[in-house]
C-alpha cells in the first residue's frame, strides 16, 4: 500500500512528491487529472514560453469556472492548470514572496504559533529558489530547484512605467523577495529559464521520475474520497472512463483552493445542511469552502507610443502595501495595453459550494468582490494613483476616467471589475475551536485521521503578494516537518 497519497500534481502536489520520495523507504503516488511529459522538452510549445499565458479558448489542459465576481451581477471565468504542473504550468510566472505582515496575520490566526511565522517559512522559501541576482545574498537561495530571475532587458512600456513611478516620488525597491514590506516599485522576480517558464513539474517533479518509490499516474481524476468511520482510507478515481479504488495510508489532497475543496464536499466533509441538500452522505461537519479571499482587479486600459517587445506578461509592480499596480507587457486586445490595479488585502470574501454531487459539474463560486465598503474605497484611492502614473508615462486612456461621486464611482468600479485568479483559504487553517478552520497548523483535517490539504486552500488570511512563490514555500514547509519527524514509513503529522 502507498504511504502517501497525493491528489493533485500542480504547484504543491510536485513539490510534495519530489521531497516526500527523497526518503527512499517512503513509497509515494501522485495522481494527476491532466497530462504529464517526463522531460522539459516534451512539453508542448506553449506550455514552455514564458512570454504569454496560454490560457486561451482552445486550450486543452485547463479547467474552467464560471464565477460571479460581486453581488452586482458582475459575471467572469477563471481556470486553472490541468496539467502536471497545475496553475504553475500555465500562469504568469511571477514568483514573489508574501510579505513579513501577511505571516505576522497568518500566525494572529493561529493564536501566536511560531509554525508560520516569517522567521520560520524563510528558509523553505529559500530552498525553493535558485536566484541568479541574489542568489548570494542573506534571505535568498542559489540551489533550488526553481530558478529566480528578474528581466535583463525590460520592454519600453516597463521601463516607462518605473520611471513614472519615479516621477510620481514612489522609490524603487532593488529586491522584492528581500525588502518583504517595502513600498514602491521594483522588477519582478520570475520562475523562468533561457525564456521558458518553470513550473515545479519540471524543477522538482521531472528529475525525481525515476525514483522506485514514487508513482506518478496522469489522466487520474479523483473523484471521492473513501473513509472508514473517520479515517481516510483511499481515492475512487476515473481512469480512462474506468473507475477504480486506490487505497493509501495517507492523503494528502493538493488539487488546489477549488477542487480540494469540491473534493472534500463531494466525499461528505462540509457543512452539513448543504451536503444532505445534495444527497451527500455527511462524514465530517467543516467550513469547507465557507470563505475565500481573492484579489479583486480593475482594469485601465490605454495605448502607448512604445514599441512592443515580447517578455514576460509583468516585468514591474508598484507595490503600496495593499495595493498592486501591473502594467501588463501583454497586450490583451491588439495595440492596446492594460494596468491592473490589484486590491492585496481585501475584506470581503467570497464563498465555494457544490451545485451537485456529479463531479463533472463545477462548483458555483461568488467572490463577492467590493462588498465591503473598505474595499471600494481603497480601490478607488488606488485607481486616482494608478491615472497620475499613467499620466507620468504619456499613456492615451482608452478607458472612462472613475467619476467623482463615490457612488458613481462605485458602478464604475464593478463596471471595470476582474480577478487576479489567485483565489485561496477554502480549507482554511485554524484551531480546533475556531468555527471557521477546517485544518489545523500542520495541515491535518480536524476531525480526521489519515487526511491532509497541502496546496493554496489552507492560507487563512489574504497575502499581499502573488500566491505562487507561497505555494511552494508551503509544501516544502509540510515536507519539512515530516522529514523530521523521522521519514519513516507512517506520516504521522502530515
Ligand atoms: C492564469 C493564471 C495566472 C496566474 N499567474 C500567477 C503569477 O504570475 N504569479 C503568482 O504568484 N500566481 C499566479 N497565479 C496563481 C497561482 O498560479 C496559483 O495560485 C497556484 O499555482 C496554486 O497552486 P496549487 O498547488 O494550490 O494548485 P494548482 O497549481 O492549480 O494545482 C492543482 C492540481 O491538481 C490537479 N487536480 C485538481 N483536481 C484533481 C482531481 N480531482 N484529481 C486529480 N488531480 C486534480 C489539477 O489538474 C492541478 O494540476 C495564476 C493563476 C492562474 C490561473
Amino acid at each position: 500500500m502507498t504511504d502517501t497519497l497525493i491528489v493533485g500534481g500542480g504547484t504543491a502536489g510536485c513539490v510534495l512528491a519530489a521531497r516526500l520520495s527523497e526518503n527512499p523507504d517512503h513509497t509515494v503516488r501522485l495522481l494527476e487529472a491532466g497530462r504529464l511529459w517526463r522531460a522539459p522538452d516534451g512539453f508542448p510549445a506553449e506550455l514552455l514560453d514564458a512570454t504569454s499565458l496560454p490560457v486561451g479558448a482552445d486550450a486543452p489542459w485547463l479547467w474552467r469556472y464560471p464565477v460571479t465576481l460581486s453581488d452586482a451581477g458582475v459575471a467572469g471565468n477563471i481556470v486553472r492548470g490541468k496539467v502536471i504542473g497545475g496553475s504553475g504550468a500555465v500562469n504568469g510566472s511571477y514568483f514573489v514572496r508574501a510579505t513579513a505582515a501577511d505571516f505576522e496575520a497568518w500566525s494572529r490566526e493561529l493564536d501566536s504559533s511560531k509554525t508560520w511565522s516569517f522567521d520560520s517559512v524563510l528558509p523553505a522559501y529559500c530552498r525553493s529558489e535558485r536566484d541568479v541576482d541574489f542568489g548570494d545574498h542573506p534571505w535568498h537561495g542559489r540551489s533550488g530547484p526553481i530558478p529566480v530571475r528578474r528581466s535583463a532587458n525590460p520592454a519600453p512600456l516597463s521601463e516607462q512605467f518605473a520611471t513614472a513611478c519615479a516621477a510620481v516620488g514612489f522609490p524603487a525597491i532593488p529586491d522584492l523577495n528581500a525588502n518583504a514590506d517595502a513600498h514602491g516599485v521594483g522588477a519582478v522576480p520570475c520562475n523562468i529559464e533561457d525564456g521558458r517558464r518553470v513550473s515545479t513539474a519540471s524543477g522538482y517533479l521531472l528529475p525525481a521520475l525515476s525514483r522506485p518509490n514514487l508513482t506518478v499516474q496522469e489522466a487520474t481524476t479523483v473523484v471521492r474520497i473513501r473513509f472508514r468511520g473517520m479515517r481516510a482510507i483511499g481515492v475512487d478515481v476515473m481512469h480512462d472512463d474506468r473507475t477504480e479504488t486506490i487505497w493509501a495510508d495517507h492523503i494528502v489532497l493538493s488539487a488546489g483552493a477549488i477542487e480540494s475543496a469540491a473534493l472534500l464536499l463531494r466525499s461528505g466533509v462540509g457543512d452539513a445542511e448543504h451536503l444532505r441538500a445534495l444527497d451527500i452522505p455527511v462524514v465530517h461537519p467543516a467550513p469547507v469552502g465557507a470563505w475565500f479571499t481573492d484579489h479583486p482587479e480593475i482594469g485601465l486600459e490605454y495605448r502607448l507610443d512604445a514599441p512592443e517587445q515580447a517578455t514576460v506578461p509583468l516585468e514591474y509592480v508598484l507595490e503600496l502595501d495593499d495595493i498592486e499596480i501591473r502594467p501588463y507587457t501583454v497586450a490583451f486586445t491588439p495595440g492596446v495595453q492594460r494596468l491592473g490595479i490589484a486590491l492585496m488585502r481585501p475584506q470581503s470574501a467570497g464563498v465555494l459550494r457544490l451545485r451537485s454531487a456529479d463531479p463533472a459539474i463545477p462548483p458555483a463560486i461568488e467572490h463577492r468582490y467590493l462588498s465591503a465598503e473598505h474595499d471600494r474605497t481603497r480601490l478607488r484611492d488606488a485607481v486616482a494613483t494608478a491615472a497620475q502614473v499613467l499620466h507620468r508615462m504619456s499613456a492615451q486612456s482608452r478607458t472612462d476616467p472613475m467619476p467623482r461621486p463615490s457612488k458613481t464611482a462605485d458602478a464604475w468600479l464593478h463596471a471595470n471589475l476582474a480577478t487576479s485568479q489567485h483565489l485561496s483559504g477554502t480549507c482554511r487553517m485554524g484551531g480546533a475551536d475556531d468555527d471557521r478552520a477546517v485544518v489545523d497548523e500542520l495541515c491535518r483535517v480536524h476531525g480526521l485521521t489519515g487526511l491532509s490539504v497541502i496546496d493554496l486552500s489552507v492560507v487563512p488570511v489574504p497575502l499581499s503578494r502573488g500566491p505562487q512563490a507561497t505555494t511552494v514555500m508551503i509544501a516544502e514547509n509540510m515536507a519539512d516537518h515530516r522529514s523530521r519527524d523521522g521519514g519513516g514509513r507512517t506520516s504521522p503529522r502530515l
